[in-house]
């Protein structure tokens, strides 16, 4: 995945950084504790699509 792509993505509900899971394919809002999605490469930055991250 780009690089630079990741280095502009930011939580679309706080606008915070996100965290890269390499294995799990997600990209990781620690303020809001949700997962986006990495699907074919692509981040789906939807609180939709999100999954919450246990305590
Ligand atoms: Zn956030």
């Amino acid at each position: 995945m780009d690089h630079r792509l990741l280095d502009i993505l930011v939580c679309p509900i706080c606008k915070g950084p996100l965290e890269h899971d390499r294995d799990a394919h997600e990209l990781i809002c620690r303020r809001d504790r949700l997962a986006f999605p990495i699907r074919d490469g692509i981040p789906v930055m939807l609180e939709d699509e999100a999954r919450p991250l246990p305590e």
